[in-house]
């Protein structure tokens, strides 16, 4: 039996809360990166898959009506402004309610047909703009973990679609990209045949990382750290010197931001 997505959302904001987990470095840069992207002229704003609340709670204000939805209610717990519990496939709005809407870090946890009647129903919802953050040129690939329960595979953030600027460019009908950034943190991305190597040889793709989820039977590590610290360390220089010395990898940065205008 596999976790539905509510059911996966619910349980992995719980542990996150529980832990009073706080956001990283880069995290932190991206939600002030996001948030330079909204204009003045938006008094209507929808923060659709808000999470706990990252971004629509520092754009609460006397003069603009902020709602944040998501799937998850413990997530909502953490929203300080108008919260609705719902699925961004079918939006409980009217046609362009809000001025502004902002899906950010959701589109690549989407399923292939929600996904594509989610991105109908930001349109249709959204009055002036649209902002869409994204990770950049994500290897989904390389990034699989095996759950050691079951043996399923899967992203351990649960990504499950790759962006380019271009798959940006060609998301929406009624809106173009008026302002777009790519933001931090770096990200290396070595060949599929590194990786495998890397793998094999067991320098990579040890343990299973705190936080991760499997979909399928609802594992997940209770530890902190699965793998000594120094260990890791030592395994990814490793695997940074091969391909130093292969010259194969690529380096990009992580995320894609975008402000789309109704055209
Ligand atoms: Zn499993």
């Amino acid at each position: 039996m596999s976790l539905d997505l509510r059911e996966y959302e619910d349980q992995a904001w719980a542990i996150y809360h529980e832990e009073k987990q706080e956001i990283s470095a880069s995290e932190e840069i991206r939600r002030i990166e996001t948030l330079s992207l909204i204009t003045q002229d938006c008094t209507s704003i929808l923060d659709l898959g808000c999470g706990n609340g990252e971004i629509i709670n520092r754009i609460i204000s006397k003069d603009k009506m902020t709602c944040g939805l998501d799937i998850s209610l413990e997530a909502l717990k953490c929203v300080n402004t108008i919260k609705v519990l719902g699925r961004i496939n079918s939006l409980p709005f009217k046609d362009q309610c809000f001025d502004l809407v902002i899906c950010c870090e959701v589109l690549e946890h989407l399923p292939f047909d929600v996904y594509a009647e989610a991105l109908k129903e930001i349109e249709r919802i959204a009055a002036k703009y649209i902002i869409i953050t994204v990770p950049n040129h994500e290897a989904i690939k390389h990034n699989l973990l095996t759950c050691p329960y079951c043996g399923c595979k899967f992203h351990q953030s649960r990504h499950v679609r790759s962006f380019t600027l271009l798959t940006l460019k060609n998301s929406f009908h009624y809106f173009h990209i008026q302002k777009f950034k790519f933001c931090r943190p770096i990200i290396k991305t070595y060949p599929m045949f590194v990786m495998k190597g890397a793998k094999r040889l067991r320098i990579i793709g040890h343990g299973f990382p705190h936080l991760a989820i499997c979909p399928q039977c609802g594992y997940f590590s209770v530890q902190q750290h699965t793998v000594d610290a120094n260990i890791n360390s030592m395994r990814s220089k490793v695997v940074h010197f091969l391909s130093h010395v292969l010259t194969v990898k690529k380096r990009q940065k992580g995320w894609i931001m975008a402000l789309y205008h109704h055209n």
